[in-house]
């Protein structure tokens, strides 16, 4: 699964923005980033808990990795099960990358968000923001105030629909609004293309009717089918996700 991994740097330091879903593409991810840094500080943050985003964090024993307080227990909760459920998924498609998957230590996070924490790079600023229920409940947004760059990982999806396995519909547009305040003019999607602002807006629209839909049908259980978008499988898995959250809204 192809995710965007950034780094960014700075004077003294160098982030670098998810590690990929192996050991091994840890550690290809780990020799990229210092080879930029060139001997500055490395520094690591993860988006949130999905596999494809963290499993490659064992190759970065003694670097500072930074996630949401919710993406740490979220790892401690599912890694084991993420872990044997994608590489059964991968075994078909790619029986080496299954293998990989199936082998990869859980390395967890060092050091936790609550809310909001800034990490100077030197000469450049990343504002990092645990956002609450989105694309998961624990999504990690990273801010780059002085480029307005934003690196939003799943939150927005630029290679296909969100995925909505793990996520609160009625929330993830309210965040989509908060983070469109913030005017950022280059987004980077956990998978695909950079994008700009009106490609976020769009996805606003597409999340708001799935909300929509959402609520219709926790009123009317048997209306109509939900957004062309989404396969009825995914679209069942949201609806599940949004009965929860209007009984306990976050
Ligand atoms: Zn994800």
């Amino acid at each position: 699964m192809d995710v965007n991994c950034v780094v960014v740097q700075g004077r003294e330091r160098c982030l670098l923005v998810d590690t990929g879903s192996t050991a091994g593409e840890g550690q290809r991810l780990r020799t990229a980033a210092l080879e930029i840094a060139a001997g500055r500080e490395l520094v690591v943050v993860n988006t949130h808990a999905h596999y494809d985003h963290c499993f490659g964090n064992s190759a970065f024993q003694g670097t500072p990795i930074w996630a949401s307080a919710g993406c740490v227990r979220d790892l401690l909760e599912t890694g084991a099960r993420q872990r044997e459920l994608a590489a059964a998924g991968w075994e078909p498609k790619d029986p080496e990358f299954a293998r990989a998957l199936a082998a990869a230590p859980l390395a967890l996070p060092t050091n936790e968000v609550e809310g909001r924490a800034r990490l100077e790079l030197g000469g450049l600023s990343v504002e990092l923001e645990a956002v609450g229920r989105g694309h998961t409940d624990h999504d990690l947004v990273a801010f780059l105030p002085q480029l307005r760059v934003l690196i939003a990982g799943d939150l927005v999806e630029e290679s296909g629909p969100p995925a909505l396995e793990d996520c609160w519909p009625f929330s993830w547009p309210r965040v989509l609004r908060r983070l469109l305040d913030w005017e950022p003019l280059t987004i980077v999607p956990g998978h695909g293309r950079v994008v700009g602002p009106e490609f976020v807006r769009r996805q606003l629209g597409e999340l708001e009717e799935l909300a929509a839909w959402c609520l219709a049908s926790l009123d009317t259980p048997r209306g109509g089918r939900g957004p062309a978008l989404w396969s009825e499988a995914e679209l069942r898995s949201a609806l599940a996700r949004a009965a929860v959250e209007r009984a306990s809204p976050g």
